[in-house]
């Protein structure tokens, strides 16, 4: 017999045996019971948290013919057809594979046919987000007037995308994430029923990196087990997840317990190169203090500690970490977290945290309980990093003496000195909106020519405007805007390949996002001619400004935002 995946052979029965949505099964179970179904249920949630799952049980006990509670017996030869799948009245619809109106309209035909075997017929339609407007509209007119013995369960993961006015004609169900624990259970229990030993903490590590979603979790139990001869092994595991091996954990831990930044940049560098995600990598060093600091702190506590990842390397450093100094980290670690989570600019992120946790002085500070990261902060740790990083490259180059640049940095201090206002200026008088359009179409193309170095000072830039011989290209952050500001080759580099990629001569104008929208501003009150008032950008109407509707006309709203400051 061919391998089934854990996930299908596991998949609940019943309303009972799905793990982590009691108050949803709950509701479902009783409408079955008294006969209180809907025609129409919307099942929104994360992947892997049971939605397909549930809506197969639901048609299943709404056609069951011996129904216990609200349950399906899964006896009777409706509910076997259906287990099998090969029940015709259930109707299964992937959206992401069907997408187009007419298999939406094949519907609306042949739902008007009363269900052949069983008492309801059933759609179930999977990503439903996925439909086209066309689809969603032919859907709509089925549920405004649902045949009886009709009942439609659409999934999704993606609920915002769907019209308000599906929506409305549904009952909607949100289902949450799965928790560790109840994963943790779950594969502890199907293990046990296989006979197959295991590593604790290789379960750990697959309940975190399921992040809720049983589905996942089983996945990943599947292929673990794929590796080892019968039985889950710790390395397994970590391998199969991505999680970081004991040896990368240290070596960051020790460069931070040294207070060498340089040092832990580099190990941060190797980790995230190696593709471990930097959200699994915040948990784990947040395990780590939490154990130094037991371990740290009396032989009652230590008994709690997690064996699994207290290495001796890592115990042996708890003598360099105080616990103020752990919270501390514990607390920069957490607000971190919450900006990863948000931000697709990871790299720049942990980069950041890493210089604060790896600088012992910032704790003596009064202010530490206040983790808030400002822009001032930010630009101030990101001017730390760049330092850091011209350091490593000059210890890879068997250059030892980094200060050697410092004195020249100082010379460049004021940072509106090298903002080329003129040049932003040129492109600004001829933009329009399709240049920009036509910039932003080329810039993949244009960073897939950089090298790994040069597209890592370009990733927190974009273009924001663009002429027909000029982009001006903004960065998130004012340090990163420096450093490509005062590498005139690569800025010319920048500017020789967007002109090829054009067929045009092209100039890369830089400017820091933060400053982008008052020189915008600034452009449209002095480069239009008309006598300049104080304050008339603030205080006139935004419509009846004739500076404005001038900028409008000459390079679309969109650039010209007015509400933007
Ligand atoms: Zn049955």
């Amino acid at each position: 017999m061919a391998y089934q995946a854990l996930y299908r052979v596991w998949r609940p029965q019943t309303f009972s045996d799905v793990i982590g949505q009691s108050v949803i099964t709950q509701t479902l179970k009783n409408a079955v019971a008294s006969k209180m179904t809907s025609h129409a249920y919307l099942f929104s949630g994360p992947r892997g948290t049971g939605k397909t799952s549930c809506a197969k049980i639901l048609a299943k006990a709404v056609n069951c013919l011996n129904p216990h509670d609200g349950e399906p017996c899964n006896e009777c030869e409706i509910c076997q057809a259906e287990n099998e799948n090969r029940l015709n009245d259930v109707i299964e619809i992937d959206a992401a594979s069907n997408n187009g109106v007419e298999e939406i309209r094949d519907i609306r035909d042949k739902v008007k046919y009363a269900p052949t075997e069983a008492k309801f017929k059933v759609y179930i339609i999977d990503e439903v987000h996925m439909l086209s407007q066309g689809a969603f509209n032919a859907l709509l007119k089925t549920l405004e007037e649902p045949p009886a013995n009709v009942m439609f369960i659409l999934a999704t993961t993606e609920p915002q995308k769907i019209p308000a006015t599906i929506i409305s004609r549904t009952q909607s169900f949100t289902f949450r994430r799965i928790s560790r624990q109840d994963i943790l259970e779950r594969m502890v229990y199907i293990l046990k029923d296989k006979h197959i030993e295991y590593d604790e903490e290789a379960l750990n590590i697959i309940a975190a990196s399921a992040e809720g979603g049983m589905r996942d979790a089983l996945s990943i139990l599947d292929q673990a087990l794929s590796y080892g001869d019968d039985q889950l092994t710790l390395k397994n595991a970590q391998e199969v997840t991505g999680a970081l091996s004991n040896d990368q954990i240290t070596a960051y831990m020790t460069a931070i317990a040294n207070n060498k930044s340089a040092q832990a940049l580099e190990s941060l560098y190797k980790i995230l190169e190696s593709g471990r995600s930097a959200v699994r990598f915040t948990e784990m060093i947040i395990r780590v203090c939490r154990n130094l600091i037991l371990y740290n702190s009396n032989s009652d506590l230590s008994e709690q500690m997690d064996n699994t990842i207290m290495t001796k390397d890592l115990l042996n450093l708890a003598d360099k970490f105080d616990n103020k100094r752990l919270f501390y980290i514990v607390d920069q670690v957490s607000a971190a977290q919450k900006n990863l989570k948000n931000s697709n600019q990871t790299d720049v992120y942990m980069e950041i945290l890493t210089v604060k946790i790896s600088e012992p002085k910032v704790i003596d500070q009064p202010d530490v309980e206040e983790v808030k990261v400002d822009n001032q902060e930010v630009e101030k740790l990101s001017g730390q990093v760049e330092k850091l990083q011209k350091e490593i490259k000059n210890l890879s180059t068997g250059n030892v003496q980094p200060q050697s640049e410092k004195p020249k940095k100082a010379t460049h201090k004021s940072k509106t000195n090298h903002l080329n206002k003129t040049a932003i200026y040129k492109v600004l008088d001829n933009a329009t909106k399709s240049d920009l359009a036509v910039a932003k179409d080329i810039w993949p193309d244009l960073m897939s020519k950089l090298s790994v170095t040069q597209r890592a000072k370009m990733r927190v830039a974009d273009p924001v405007a663009a002429s027909v011989d000029g982009i001006v290209v903004a960065f998130d952050f004012e340090l990163w805007y420096e450093q490509v500001q005062e590498d005139t080759e690569f800025l010319d580099e920048l500017s020789n390949s967007a002109g090829t990629l054009l067929k045009k001569d092209c100039q890369i104008v830089l400017v820091p996002k933060d400053q982008w929208p008052r020189i915008r501003k600034e452009y449209i009150s002095n480069n239009i001619d008309l006598p300049k008032k104080e304050n008339v950008e603030s205080k006139a109407e935004p419509k009846k400004d004739p500076a404005v509707d001038e900028a409008l006309n000459l390079f679309g709203n969109e650039i010209v935002d007015i509400k933007d400051d």
